[in-house]
């Protein structure tokens, strides 16, 4: 068993990425692909903690693209830490990322929520702040009684409090990654649009834009969606990856391998990954 989807404190997350690798041994995992939003930064300490576990460590991230008018996850899956260039791309992510924490300040305020960026910032342990860092100091505030409810009432994706950022294109995420070597995977594409959407076609588009993979197996999926999204991938040639989307406790009751107790997501994932690695884009 394998997990290629996962977060730290360094993103989303509420582990430490030392703590993530010994979970992952724990839980008897093949595999296990660090993937924090828009940084590396746990990298160095998670690869760190190699010699000490059995499970092998890998490297990646996810980023958030803009299409058909809406946010797409993309994961870059085995992309080099080393890699400067790519390094100095997900900079600037964070940067427009913070450009839009800071309008998000303003919104609230302007909608009767008055929280400060600094009682935002002492939430989280990263410079690296995302909404669910805002939705703990809203609920720390008073503004709403438990964070899930400021995803319902103020920051989630259709509210009055959300702003969104300048977001790649996916062509632009899929080239990002394959010029740091890693591939580029159209992460949990059930929670993009469900069912009635037309898949074949927008999936079909995603892979002339350069990416390669689709995660087929997730930890909230329920069986038919991971049946279909695994049926898609083979259609269209694309390869399968599969991870938990564990962030501790910020998303109670999912574990890392397992996901809601039905996931098992199978090794020979990985060597098809390393091969479509190997093989290269289609740049
Ligand atoms: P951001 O990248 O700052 O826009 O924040 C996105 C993160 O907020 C996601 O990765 C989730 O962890 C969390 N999130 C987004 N929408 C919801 C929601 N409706 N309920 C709970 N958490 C959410
Ligand atoms: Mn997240
Ligand atoms: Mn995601
Ligand atoms: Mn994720």
């Amino acid at each position: 068993m394998i997990d290629l989807h996962c977060h730290t404190l360094h993103s989303d997350g509420t582990d430490t990425p030392e703590r993530l690798a010994l979970l992952g041994d724990a839980v008897h995992l093949t595999a296990l692909c660090l993937t924090d939003h828009d940084t590396l930064g746990g990298i160095p300490e998670f690869l760190a903690m190699q010699p000490r576990v059995t499970t092998r460590l890998l490297v990646g991230t996810e980023l958030s693209c803009h299409f058909l008018g809406r946010s797409l996850h993309v994961l870059g899956l085995l992309v080099n830490p080393a890699d400067a260039r790519f390094q100095a791309r997900l900079e600037e992510l964070r940067g427009r990322r913070d450009d839009r924490n800071h309008r998000m300040i303003t919104r609230l305020a302007e909608l009767g929520c008055p929280i400060t960026y600094e009682e935002v910032q002492s939430q989280a342990a990263t410079p690296l702040l995302s909404r669910v860092h805002f939705a703990q100091a809203l609920a720390t505030r008073g503004f709403v009684r438990r964070a899930p409810e400021a995803f319902e009432r103020l920051i989630g994706d259709d509210c009055p409090g959300f702003v969104p950022r300048e977001e790649l294109s996916p062509s632009e995420a899929a080239r990002w990654i394959r010029e740091a070597g890693g591939v580029p995977v159209v992460a949990h594409p059930g929670r993009f649009a469900g069912a009635g959407f037309r898949w074949d076609e927008a999936m079909a588009e995603l892979q002339r834009q350069g990416l390669e993979g689709l995660e087929g197996y997730y930890g909230e999926y329920r069986a038919a969606e991971q049946k279909y999204f695994v049926g898609l991938a083979a259609r269209l040639g694309m390869v399968v990856t599969g991870g938990s989307d564990y962030h501790g406790s910020h998303k109670p009751g999912l574990r890392l391998g397992t996901g809601r107790g039905g996931l098992k997501v199978p090794d020979d994932l990985l060597d098809r990954l390393e091969i479509q690695q190997m093989r290269g884009g289609y740049h």
